[in-house]
């Protein structure tokens, strides 16, 4: 597909299951790169590529990786809700001229029976909450739980890859240690178990997350959606193949 001159070299910001459809499709169109995770999971799913794990430092230590380990091209597959790192992404891709494209799914759109309450931010979701203690599956992964303390009052439902590493400071919460994708079943289920009033979520988009909402319709539940974060200007596809003949055709200008 590429000649020996334009061999691509490729640096794929990973964490989601896009970037690992993504990490096998260049493995099986013979394309070398990198995965790279942030190193938030104690064991992250093997990649059928060279693969490191870390921030970068900043957008500087990232300008310097790119540099370091010629890259050409840059893919964005992190999650929709890791702002930073794709901010940064597009800060080192001006700088150092290389094109950047991300890979992001859709977000999730509210279907007839969904009870959904939309919020710009987590912020702005603690302050949705009722007032009245309630049961509350708090979907949204780790790093964004500690805010929650400010609302003791309520039970939360935690789910998590890991078991977490230090005290949680949610008086009355449970945790549940599971790694997507989850089931209609197996979520309606586990609202059942907990006696689920409230769900909050991140509108993360994509398959593997989705049952909790689903399950939140037939239950009749209500959503509290938080809604992604803004980012700047940037190309954004949708689909690996889509990525696959931007490589094919796109040179260092980015065209
Ligand atoms: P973030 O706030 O955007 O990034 C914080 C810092 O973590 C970045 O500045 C960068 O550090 C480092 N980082 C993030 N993604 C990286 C990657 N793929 N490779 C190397 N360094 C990375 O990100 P986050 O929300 O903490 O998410 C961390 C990772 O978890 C992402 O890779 C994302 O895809 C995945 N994830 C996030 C969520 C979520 O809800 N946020 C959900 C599922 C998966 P330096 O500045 O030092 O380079």
């Amino acid at each position: 597909m590429f000649s020996q001159d334009t061999n691509p070299r490729v640096l794929l910001l990973g964490g989601t299951a896009e970037a690992s459809r993504m990490a096998l499709a260049l493995s099986a169109a013979r394309i070398a790169g990198v995965f790279s995770y942030a190193g938030r999971t104690v064991a992250p799913l093997a990649q059928p590529m060279q693969t490191r794990i870390g921030g970068f430092g900043g957008v500087a230590g990232l300008v310097s990786y790119l540099r370091n380990e010629a890259i050409t091209h840059v893919i964005d597959a992190t999650h929709p809700f890791a702002a930073q790192m794709s901010r940064h992404a597009v800060a080192a891709s001006a700088e150092t001229g290389l094109p950047l494209l991300a890979l992001e799914r859709p977000p999730w759109t509210a279907e007839a029976g969904d009870d959904w309450q939309s919020v710009p931010d987590q912020t702005a979701a603690l302050a949705a909450l009722p007032k009245a203690p309630a049961r509350i599956f708090l979907a949204i992964g780790k790093q964004s739980l500690p805010m929650f303390a400010a609302r003791p009052e309520h039970h939360y439902l935690l789910r998590l890859v890991d078991p977490p590493a230090a005290p949680m400071r949610l008086p009355s919460a449970d945790i549940v240690l599971a790694r997507g994708p989850f089931t209609l079943a197996g979520d309606i289920a586990l609202l059942r178990q907990h006696r689920i009033e409230l769900i909050i979520a991140k509108n993360a988009g994509g398959d593997g997350a989705r049952a909790k909402l689903d399950a939140a319709r037939v239950l009749r539940l209500k959503v509290l959606m938080i809604e992604r974060p803004a980012l700047c200007a940037r190309r954004v596809v949708t689909a690996v193949e889509d990525v696959l003949g931007w490589l094919a055709h796109c040179d260092r200008l980015g065209v």
